[in-house]
């Protein structure tokens, strides 16, 4: 598969600095350790698992976070809860707007709910049915629009704006994107001697929290981002040097699907300055790291929450020795698709 090590000697030249984003809106560690208090009575602080198997794969010491088994089934509904709480109470209750492939829309769904906010979800007309019934089951009301994440986003922007209610980005929103950064507070108070973390990357929201709160705890920490090569946006927009679109396969980590938008804020700048190297992992990886995350843990991992075991299996042989937190993003997969995935042959 390909692998771009992105070394930031070799990409300063070209990059603009995190730092120097202009109007920087983009959280630092205090947010995200805000985020953590503000959330913390709303999420589960989700367990460190020790992974014998994979540590001997890898010849390190592999252990697995694991935001599977997160409330709503992924880590999403961090920053969604972020985000509500940040908006002034007055303006809260407008109510909230997403739109998403799936997981988010369910975590805004549940924070809203939790929350009694009201909340509308525009779901692209890819998203399959089961998932727009688990957000209408959380109480949200669910619209279809647009053939991509992008066109979704498109379309309900200006009806949240219509109706004053807060639009919430899945991935490229300050709040958001410190909500998921709690989750490397935890790993780093939960994974001692830390030294890598691999994270499953879409919109970049996940990985990067996660970069600013564990390197900002220690600089000196490596962060590798996963993307799906069904969906590849991040990876190529990085090695494009810019954001770019790119065409979209039907994976088995769906959930890693949708792009990083053209116009994109905060997500490219953050992984393209603090990530230090992007793999690409194909269905057939993530469908053998589903195989290795259930002989495992004897739990279900969707597609996208076990990319980043795909691609911590992708680099045994260069990770001897390292500590390896390992992000298991998410279980929402439905389970019959899951048991054939995992019990057919390759
Ligand atoms: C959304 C999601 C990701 C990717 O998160 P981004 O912030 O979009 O990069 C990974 N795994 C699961 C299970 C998800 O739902």
């Amino acid at each position: 598969m390909l692998c771009l090590p992105l070394s930031p000697t070799e990409h300063d030249a070209s990059r603009m600095s995190y730092s120097a984003i202009v109007d920087n809106p983009a959280p630092n560690v205090e947010d995200i350790q805000a985020a953590a208090r503000r959330i913390g009575s709303h999420i589960v602080k989700t367990p460190v698992l020790a992974s014998p198997r994979l540590s001997a794969q890898i010849k390190g010491s592999v252990v697995l976070k694991l935001e599977s088994s997160q409330r709503t089934g992924s880590f999403k509904i961090r920053g969604a809860l972020n985000a509500i709480l940040t908006i002034p109470t007055h303006h809260r209750e407008r109510g909230v707007v997403t739109a998403s492939t799936g997981n988010h829309g369910r975590a805004l769904a549940a924070a809203a709910r939790d929350l009694g906010v009201p909340c509308l979800v525009g779901l692209s007309v890819s998203v399959p049915a089961s998932r727009a019934d688990a957000i209408r089951a959380l109480g949200a009301n669910v619209v279809i629009a647009g053939d991509s994440q992008d066109e979704a986003v498109d379309h309900l922007r200006p009806i949240a704006s219509s109706k004053g209610m807060a639009f919430i980005h899945p991935f490229d929103d300050a709040a958001v994107i410190a909500g998921q950064g709690t989750v490397g507070l935890e790993m780093m108070a939960q994974i001692a001697e830390l030294d890598t973390v691999l994270v499953p990357v879409s919109g970049g929201g996940l990985a990067s929290g996660i970069a600013i709160a564990v390197k900002g705890l220690s600089p000196g920490l490596d962060v590798i981002g996963v993307s799906s090569a069904a969906c590849p946006a991040m990876f190529a927009s990085i090695k494009a040097g810019r954001p770019i679109q790119v065409s979209e396969e039907p994976s088995i980590a769906d959930n890693l699907g949708g792009g990083i938008g053209l116009h994109n804020r905060l997500t490219f700048l953050i992984v393209q300055s603090l990530v230090q190297q992007m793999l690409l992992v194909d269905d057939q990886e993530v469908r053998q790291a589903m195989r290795e995350l259930f002989a495992q843990t004897r739990l279900l991992v969707e597609g996208a929450g076990a990319a980043s075991t795909a691609g911590l299996l992708q680099l045994s042989g260069k990770l001897d020795g390292r500590r390896v937190g390992v992000v298991v993003s998410g279980a929402n997969m439905d389970p019959l698709t899951w048991a054939t995935l995992i019990s057919s042959p390759s």
